[in-house]
């Protein structure tokens, strides 16, 4: 483990050494940076590399920050981001079902402890996400459908490095649970990326031509989502 200075910040520093062709750079937090590297990679060459990368490092930093810091203002007085907007989290012991109203999210579960309530929370998160999503698909099955593709299945879970992910060959999308923090239109944008890896499996020119195609504020929807406005 080594440390960098990024703008008079200090970031923690990994590196990985992978069977990858290319030096990655991953932020883990605002302040760990993970790099995966080949094996024939030399350190320096990872440190030589780091060098070109410092303004995207030091942006892509403060935008995690700006996210964390609004997260926990909301935290902090028990609020919760609810797609896009702070909702009080009513705790209630005993056996319901989760609601969402316009102010509050009331959730149960049978004690307090934090593995109970983050489950409560994960499994609204789901069913709710779910619901939202059979909402904005038929736009993107209609798509899929035209190009003669099948309609895949939809997952969810907690991850903690991506918003979502596609395979392909078995047509099935995962989304993050977390994106029920996002407003609904960073979760269609999410959720379009996704089918578009049905057409084209690759982050191409073409793949970003389909996806502009159509959601032409596709841009706008992503800065959203990374907290850049
Ligand atoms: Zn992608």
């Amino acid at each position: 483990m080594e440390s960098l200075n990024i703008n008079g910040k200090t970031l923690r520093l990994t590196i990985q050494r992978k069977p990858i062709r290319n030096l990655i750079l991953r932020l883990k937090s605002p302040d760990e940076l993970l790099v995966s590297a080949p094996y024939a990679c030399s350190n320096a060459e990872v440190l030589r590399f780091i060098e070109t990368k410092r303004s995207w490092i030091a942006a892509h930093a403060e935008k995690l920050a700006r996210q964390q810091t609004r997260q926990a203002e909301a935290a902090a007085v028990g609020k919760i981001m609810v797609y896009g907007k702070p909702v009080q989290l009513q705790w209630v012991i005993g056996r319901g079902k989760a609601r969402l109203l316009p102010d509050r999210l009331v959730l149960y579960g049978p004690d307090t402890q934090p593995e109970t309530k983050q489950r409560a929370f994960d499994q609204f998160a789901k069913n709710s996400l779910e619901a939202e999503v059979e909402r904005l698909r038929p736009r993107w099955d209609q798509v899929v459908t035209d190009y003669h593709l099948a309609l895949p299945s939809i997952h969810y879970r907690r991850m903690t490095s991506r918003w979502g992910s596609c395979i392909p060959a078995k047509s099935k999308i995962t989304l993050n649970l977390k994106l029920v923090h996002y407003p609904l239109a960073c979760v269609d944008s999410v959720l379009w990326h996704e089918y578009a890896h049905l057409i084209v499996p690759n982050h191409s020119q073409r793949f970003y031509s389909v996806i502009l195609h159509h959601m032409p504020d596709y841009e706008v929807r992503k800065a959203l989502l990374n907290g850049d406005l």
